[in-house]
């Protein structure tokens, strides 16, 4: 039988490495792509390789330095604050980044054959970014399959889910210590529980909290 591929939009943070995992636990041959947009935080890249050549997946890393040209944003720029004010989407956001991330993956996985592309988009919490919601994920798959001539199939294991049941899945896939230990969320750069303060460690560490209790709880 031929063996089934899959390539993972991978940035070496929780979610994409629990999308890593479920890929691994699922396809013969996965491969992760990781994207250089000139990051706040070069260490982003460097966890991404280390985790890549950890679980003895290849890992290619691409330059898509022409984002931070498009749209300087916090991310990527000293000089913008962090910040996301109510009713606003946040100054990390990026107008139709996840849009281009996919479509240059797509480009890359129907060179090696592989049909399915995993994405760690998530709608649960939602921070108002159109791009990473369903409607626009099956949306692109078909434009995808169309404008290739190709029959890829977008898979989002955490659209749905929230933090805490992220980190479910991350131990029902026996990687719960390693995405803890290993993954970088933080956007001070911390990797594992990183800073504790900052808005993405502090949803990180609420999942995680909630996950533990509803564990204890279990047993
Ligand atoms: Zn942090």
């Amino acid at each position: 039988m031929e063996k089934e591929k899959a390539v993972v939009v991978f940035s070496g943070g929780q979610d994409s490495t629990t999308c890593l995992f479920w890929a691994l636990e699922r396809y013969d041959v996965v491969e992760a792509i990781t994207f250089d947009y000139g990051q706040r935080h070069w260490q982003e890249l460097e966890v991404a390789a280390n985790i890549a050549k950890e679980l003895g997946v290849n890992h290619r890393i691409l330059d898509l330095n022409l984002l931070n040209q498009l749209a300087p944003n916090a991310l990527t720029r000293n000089d913008v604050a962090i910040e996301h004010k109510e009713g606003q989407l946040p100054s990390t956001f990026v107008d139709g980044r996840n849009h281009l991330f996919l479509s240059f993956v797509a480009v890359i996985a129907k060179q090696l054959d592989a049909r399915n592309i995993i994405t760690g988009v998530c709608e649960t919490d939602f921070s108002g970014y159109p791009d990473c919601r369903d409607i626009f994920i099956k949306s692109l798959n078909v434009t995808l399959n169309l404008s290739m001539d190709y029959n890829f199939v977008i898979h989002t294991p955490l659209m749905w889910i929230n933090k805490a049941e992220t980190w479910a899945l991350a131990d029902e896939l026996g990687a719960f210590d390693f995405i803890r230990e290993k993954t970088l969320t933080c956007y001070n750069g911390i990797i594992g529980n990183g800073c504790g303060e900052c808005p993405a460690c502090k949803l990180r560490l609420a999942g995680m909290d909630q996950f533990l209790l509803e564990k204890g709880a279990k047993i």
